[in-house]
């Protein structure tokens, strides 16, 4: 049995997500059987339905540049030893049209609806989100170095929902957000900006732990199957508010339990020190 558009548009309706801008975290493989038209086909029922779909779209290795001396915040949840051993290729200028994406790590939407000629993405160079749909532009535009999470702060003023499609909240990116408005400084990692000068670009750092906001999130999630993939509907500020509220009165609520994971320990601690 293949999932086919009546099916996805059901899901649309029944989870109100019409009209709406909707950040999607996504596996393909989750829904077991084939989706009719694949990743392009749900991006298209989407937009039929006048939504503006936004995802995660990290570049992967590219950009990463060798940290400069001057520029090694503490805290930072590096190895800076360590990240000197490393091999660094020629560093490479990012662009707001290219199409490099962290296709394993992202999964096929994001990477489809990079080819889309109306999407847009985002001026971070090593953690850049993308859209396509009414609101894409409004929602990306604020997107910088320095600004990491801008769209996820206009996808929270203007209503926008994160849907979870057969993934864990080890995959809601927003989690990151949440953290800074609960007090914690992003991670600073290195780029070049569009004039080839080193920049601090900042990210977030380890998610593993972020299932462990399931029960805190509970009484305002909306679920859905769709074939095989469980959707898991958040309004984005609520989602934000609660684990935001759940760090303050916890903040080991994060932490992926990993006693070696220094992007944890040092995230829990507030993030980096910038001067
Ligand atoms: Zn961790």
């Amino acid at each position: 049995m293949s999932i086919n558009r009546a099916e996805l548009q059901s899901a649309i309706s029944d989870l109100d997500l019409a009209g709406r801008p909707v950040c999607i975290h996504s596996s393909m493989k989750s829904f077991g059987d084939q989706v009719e038209g694949g990743a392009q086909a749900i991006l298209d029922c989407f937009l039929e339905n006048g939504c503006t779909v936004m995802v995660f779209s990290a570049t992967g290795g590219k950009y990463k540049i060798k940290p400069p001396l001057n520029m090694r915040p503490a805290r930072n949840g590096v190895d800076y030893d360590e990240m000197d051993r490393q091999e660094y290729g020629k560093p490479e200028i990012y662009s707001l049209d290219c199409n490099d994406i962290s296709k394993e790590g992202m999964g096929l939407i994001p990477y489809t609806l990079l080819q889309m000629p109306a999407r847009r993405r985002g001026r971070n160079p090593l953690h850049p989100f993308a859209a396509v749909g009414p609101l894409a532009e409004e929602l990306i535009e604020g997107q910088s170095a320095q600004d990491v999470w801008a769209p996820f702060r206009k996808l929270c003023e203007l209503d926008g929902r994160v849907l979870l499609m057969g993934v864990n909240l080890d995959r809601a990116t927003i989690l990151h957000y949440a953290e800074q408005v609960a007090g914690r400084e992003p991670f600073a990692r290195w780029a070049n900006d569009p004039q080839g000068n080193p920049i601090l670009c900042r990210m977030g750092g380890c998610s593993r732990g972020f299932n462990h906001f399931a029960d805190c999130v509970k009484s305002i999630e909306n679920d859905r199957l769709v074939g095989k993939s469980l959707w898991r509907c958040f309004a984005a500020a609520k989602l934000v508010e609660q684990c935001a509220n759940a760090m303050r009165e916890n903040p080991q609520i994060s932490h992926c339990g990993n006693s070696d994971c220094i992007r944890c320990d040092d995230a829990v601690a507030g993030g980096p020190i910038l001067e």
